[in-house]
Order: C-alpha cells, then sequence, then structure tokens
C-alpha cells in the first residue's frame, strides 16, 4: 500500500463532477501531521484534460489544526491528483500525492459493491458446505454473493439460513446453475425466487412448452439445432418470471478439448440475446477468458449492448486453478444499493465491470470504458479500506460457523462498518 494511504486520510475521495467540494488531508500520526498555521504548497492538475494549462494550478496552503482543507471545482469526470510540499531550508520537501475522483451524476449515486454469483459447494461438486463459503466470500471482500450448485437451488438457501441469527453486512442470495435435459449450455439463474431446475421434474409439461417454442422460434439458421437454442431461451424465459438475472457461463470453456457451445448456436444467442448478462470471466484458464473477452469486444464493436459478469465458478475457496479462481474473479456493480432488484438491474443497465486480478499479477478489469478507470481508481484507492473490514466480519462468519457463539458479538460490532466508510469517502 502507498504511504500515503498509510499515514494520511483523505475525503472525501469521490465527489460529484463540475461542482465544488472541500476536501480534507489529515496525517494520522505524529511523524506526518500538518502543524496548524504551517503553509503548504498544492500543486494540482485533472488527470484527462492536463493540456488546457488553466486548469495546472499550484497555490499555497495554510494548515488549520492538523489537517490541509482544501475547496476546489471538479470539472468532468476524472481523476485529480493533489501533489503536497512543504517549503524547507534546502528547497521543497514532498508530503505526498493524493488523488479524488469526480462523477456524473449517474454514477455518483451508486456504490461500487464487489460479489461472485456463481460458484460451487459440496452439494455439487465443490469443496465445502454453503456457509463455509458464504464466509469465505466475505473474507476476501465481497459484499454479496450467491451459491449456484449444478441442478440444485437449496444449497443458495442454506447459506443464508446458517446466518439467520447473526445481523451481517454480506448479502446473500439465492442461484443455482440450471442444465435443462440434453442441453449443453450451461446458465445461472442469479436470485430468482424459485429453482429453474426444478421445473425439469415435470418433463411432461417441460417437452410440452418445448415443442411449442421450437415452432414459434422457427426459422433458425441452418447450423443451429432447435431443441438447444429451445431450450436455453426457456430457461432465460423461466429465470425472468422468477425476477432472477439469467447469466449466459462459459462458452470458451474448453471441456473435453472443444468448447462448451458450438459457434453457430453462440452467434445467435448474441444475435437475439435471451440471456440478461454474459459470463464474461469464468473461473476457467487464462486462454479460454480471453477468447471470451475478445467475444465480448467483437460484439460491442456491432453495436450490442452486452451486460457482464465475471465469476470464480469456484468449486473451492481455496483452489485457484482451471476448477476456479475464488477471489480473483468477481463482478464490481455500481448500484443505488446493496438490494437484490437494485444489483440485478444495475447489471442490465450496463453499470457493472468483470475484474480479473490473479495471485501475484495486475489486475485487469473489463467492461465500458468509464467504468473500468474507475474501477482501476478504487482498486488503488478505496479497496485498501474497504477489503479490511469485510475481512474481519468474514472471520468471525467462520467463527460462528465453526460453532464460536461468542462470534455473534464481534459480528455485531462489525456491522454497518462499510457504510460508515462509504459515507465518509463520497461527498455529501
Ligand atoms: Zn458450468
Ligand atoms: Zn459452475
Amino acid at each position: 500500500m502507498k504511504l500515503e494511504r498509510e499515514y494520511f486520510e483523505i475525503f472525501p475521495l469521490i465527489v460529484p463532477a463540475d461542482t465544488e467540494t472541500t476536501i480534507t488531508i489529515r496525517g494520522l500520526f505524529d511523524h506526518c501531521r500538518f502543524r496548524d498555521g504551517a503553509e503548504y504548497e498544492v500543486t494540482y492538475y485533472p488527470k484527462e484534460y492536463w493540456d488546457d494549462h488553466s486548469r495546472r494550478k499550484t497555490f499555497t496552503v495554510r494548515a488549520q489544526g492538523d489537517a490541509l482543507v482544501i475547496p476546489h471545482h471538479f470539472q468532468e469526470e476524472q481523476e485529480h491528483v493533489f501533489h503536497i510540499t512543504e517549503d524547507v531550508d534546502n528547497g521543497q520537501k514532498p508530503i505526498g500525492t493524493f488523488y479524488v475522483y469526480s462523477l456524473y451524476s449517474d454514477l455518483f449515486s451508486r456504490r461500487p459493491y464487489k460479489g461472485d454469483v456463481h460458484m460451487h459447494s459440496y452439494y455439487s461438486d465443490g469443496r465445502e458446505s454453503p456457509a463455509y463459503v458464504a464466509a469465505s466470500c466475505r473474507k476476501v471482500g465481497f459484499d454479496f454473493m450467491a451459491l449456484t450448485d449444478h441442478h440444485r437451488y437449496a444449497p443458495s438457501l442454506e447459506a443464508k439460513a446458517a446466518y439467520q441469527e447473526v445481523d451481517i453486512d454480506l448479502r446473500i442470495f439465492p442461484g443455482e446453475e440450471v442444465h435443462p435435459p440434453e442441453c449443453h449450455t450451461h446458465i445461472v439463474n442469479f436470485g430468482g425466487s424459485f429453482s429453474v431446475n426444478e421445473l425439469f421434474k415435470n418433463d411432461e409439461q417441460y417437452r410440452r412448452e418445448i415443442n411449442g417454442l421450437i415452432d414459434e422460434l422457427s426459422p433458425l439458421p441452418p447450423r443451429v439445432d432447435p431443441y438447444q437454442y429451445a431450450a436455453v431461451f426457456w430457461t432465460f424465459e423461466k429465470i425472468r418470471e422468477a425476477k432472477g438475472l439469467g447469466i449466459l457461463c462459459h462458452p470458451h470453456w474448453v471441456a473435453d478439448r472443444r468448447y462448451n457451445i458450438p459457434q453457430p448456436l453462440l452467434d445467435y444467442i448474441f444475435e437475439q440475446q435471451p440471456f440478461d448478462a454474459f459470463e464474461v470471466l469464468g473461473g476457467v484458464p487464462v486462454e479460454d477468458n480471453n477468447v471470451q473477452v475478445t467475444y465480448y469486444n467483437d460484439q460491442r464493436a456491432r453495436g450490442k449492448q452486452i451486460p457482464i459478469v465475471g465469476v470464480s465458478d469456484s468449486h473451492g475457496c481455496h483452489q485457484r486453478d482451471q476448477f476456479g479462481h475464488f477471489g480473483d474473479v468477481y463482478t464490481l456493480v455500481y448500484s443505488p444499493s446493496l438490494e437484490l432488484q437494485d444489483i440485478i438491474s444495475s447489471i442490465t443497465a450496463l453499470y457493472s465491470v468483470a475484474m480479473e486480478i490473479m495471485p501475484g499479477e495486475e489486475p485487469r478489469v473489463y467492461g465500458p470504458f468509464r467504468l473500468v478507470k474507475f474501477a482501476r481508481f478504487l482498486l488503488r484507492e478505496y479497496m485498501p479500506y474497504h477489503d479490511p473490514l469485510c475481512y474481519a466480519e468474514g472471520n468471525h462468519m467462520l467463527a460462528f460457523s465453526a460453532g464460536d457463539r461468542e462470534a455473534a458479538h464481534r459480528l455485531a460490532a462489525c456491522k454497518g462498518q462499510v457504510d460508515k466508510l462509504n459515507k465518509k469517502l463520497w461527498a455529501k
């Protein structure tokens, strides 16, 4: 972590664009405190419009108590740089460089929430219990999660029930990975109020509805199997009926040396877009994700608007291989709140990015340009505050699910910490 983040605090960190906001910078410890009444030099410039010399400025600020208080008109949506130095006998001594981000109102009114909506427990082919997976999600900094076991919806409800007696900030939502019979396409039902997998038990009704759809949906392109497309279409319709988010999963996951979804079918699915969101990053090898990202970029270049998620598809919380990258691949949603319908509608309204942070590597972020830039700022300047709060709560959740009843008190003390942080870091 940068020393500025260790020694100082700056707030607010996120401000409205084209508005004057007063920024406060404080040194937190004796070795870095501003001295009341002393003068400091501030060099300011915007990150994107720096060639406009009228905007770049250097000025002197006198410390008020232990703080520098700087009113500034933040122009446009972008990052802003404040470089602070102090006059000493032999020149200028650098104090630190501080960053602030200004946002247009649609993004300013939202908060960034991290989550994974495609994971497995031991009820399908995963390793751990739903309660363990949920606590582990909090430990790695997630604000929301959903378990999505193959063919099974109940484990996602068990994850929530495991923490019914305690008040936690992690939001645990229902989910399942849906597999229509004889259909190769994998689909995640995130947040749906009922199980779509359960509907396949009434095979007669399913076949009747599918046969009706096959008549209705034709003519299809020659190499698209009518049943395969109808099953996919039907599943996304049912997920929408359940008020869930229907996610098209890992088309370029290589299983048995072939892609999961045949190309003509995938192209037709993108032409029709029956899905709500595309899993642009899954917990599959980098090679497969690379192909998916490229496919997504090509589709967007054709003018398609494609809501996206990044997921770990993890089968174990300590596994970081071709069977999942727990904690390393996730979705960042800019949403008005953590309520399920806000998260879902924010994803469908294109307010999400897919994050990929492989161990020991630089983060990679995918999605719309303005959202990616802001996500990079958040990774540097905000997540170092956010993630440790989640880590603490996650540890207490683990202890609680291991039988430590005292952990309930520690969880109560954690309650509302992220909210409190956000209130401080977002301008009023
Ligand atoms: Zn799958
Ligand atoms: Zn899966």
